[in-house]
């Protein structure tokens, strides 16, 4: 038996515990008596048209509960790369892209596919997204942590640089950020890439920018997101359309790796070949010919600004310190005591289920997620007064 294994699937991680918790209490107290900010489990519905479409390809499509190319159908990629195309003046085809079972599995495929030695490091920055150090674990890498840059969560350039050495390969950027709602700036993204790049000539291999975005879409107040691949060459992007598309269940999203990475093309190969090995054959196919026709929807979306208003409002107020998110769907506030653990745990006695930061790399804050009706929103305020008062 491996233990390590054991261990992984005996101690769920703090996000799913909290959300299990919250389902009792909802039993014992009553759906609309507990504000659960635990999970990123999109609040808004699949576009409709999908839901018909859906029953449309199991009705007529006698393929539609077929394997796949390992790769993906060539309709889905085609029509993936035409979106991309149109949005980012760029000239993916289909062979830039692998259909993957959402982000999780495209990130730890992208790992297990660059990552060659036991010596290779791959770097998160912190706040993260906590699966990423299992993932780096399963591809057999050393997982380190950038520290963050604790006055806005941006990218801390000399901390980065204080931790790339000739044994890194991958950094993973994720923007918009989960946890911390933030987006890296354009000029910021530019900055790391600059530095990568030199750091790539120092040393004499590659290294990765492994860009997860799954939230690429959650973006406020009309921000531009900065599209990665086209600032830095070798750039491996995981998408999802869990969030995009509310279909987090359906395990659906891609691989891309541009024509301006080097080895391009074996670099996608060893996607393939990680995939191989870790055993996913290929993404659903039924989801695939759904993504096929609606590679450029989105469902719809603008509740999670009206959230966003709602909560960050309602808690600065009362006097929470915290962020203003421009993306995703997460607000991560100042915990008012040193312990986010102790925190979360009194903030159980008003029926607040939050999650504590420590998990996500920095200590002393706890993570909101927003992504629910904004009616909790509305009626969990009173429940953080009460909160706030506990303590001053
Ligand atoms: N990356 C980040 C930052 C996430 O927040 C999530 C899910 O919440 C994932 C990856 C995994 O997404 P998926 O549902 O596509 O596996």
């Amino acid at each position: 038996m491996n233990n390590l294994m054991v261990e992984l699937g005996t101690k769920r991680s703090i996000i799913r515990e909290l959300f299990e918790y919250s389902k009792k209490m909802k039993q014992l107290y009553g759906e609309d008596k507990v504000y659960d900010f635990s999970i990123g489990n999109p609040s808004v519905a699949t576009p409709s048209e999908i839901d018909g479409q859906i029953i449309d390809l199991v009705k007529n499509d006698n393929q539609v509960h077929g394997y796949t190319s390992s790769v993906g159908n060539v309709d889905v990629r085609d029509a993936i790369a035409k979106d991309l195309n149109s949005r980012y003046h760029t000239s993916y085809t289909k062979d830039n892209l692998y259909m993957t079972c959402g982000a999780s599995s495209a990130i730890a495929i992208a790992l297990k596919a660059v990552v060659s030695k036991d010596s290779d490091v791959v770097l998160a920055i912190a706040p993260y997204f906590p699966e990423y150090k299992v993932y780096a674990m399963g591809a057999g890498a050393i997982f380190r942590v950038v520290s963050a840059d604790m006055d806005n969560f941006g990218l801390n350039i000399n901390e980065l640089e204080k931790c790339v050495n000739e044994n890194t390969i991958v950094v993973i950027i994720n923007s918009p950020n989960n946890p911390s709602g933030n987006v890296y700036s354009k000029e910021e993204i530019e900055e790391v890439a600059s530095f990568l790049l030199k750091k790539e000539k120092e040393y004499g291999h590659d290294i990765y920018i492994l860009c997860d975005e799954p939230y690429r879409e959650i973006v406020y107040d009309g921000i531009n997101l900065a599209h990665i691949p086209s600032i830095y060459h070798n750039t491996i992007l995981c998408y999802s359309y869990s969030k995009s598309l509310s279909l987090p269940g359906e395990r659906i999203g891609y691989i891309l790796v541009g024509q301006n990475c080097n080895k391009a093309s074996e670099v996608l190969a060893a996607c393939l070949g990680a995939g191989r090995m870790m055993g996913y054959v290929c993404a659903s196919s039924l989801f695939q010919k759904v993504i096929a026709k609606n590679a450029s929807a989105l469902s719809d979306l603008k509740v999670y600004d009206e959230n966003r208003k709602l909560l960050y409002e309602g808690l600065t107020k009362i006097g929470y310190k915290c962020i203003y998110p421009k993306g995703a769907f997460y607000l991560f506030v100042k915990a008012l005591e040193d312990d986010a653990y102790k925190f979360m745990e009194r903030a159980k006695n008003y029926n607040l289920v939050l999650v504590p930061s420590d998990n996500f790399g920095v200590k002393g804050y706890m993570r909101l997620a927003y992504c629910v009706s904004s009616q909790t929103i509305i009626n969990s305020i009173p429940a953080f007064e009460k909160l706030y008062k506990e303590y001053n």
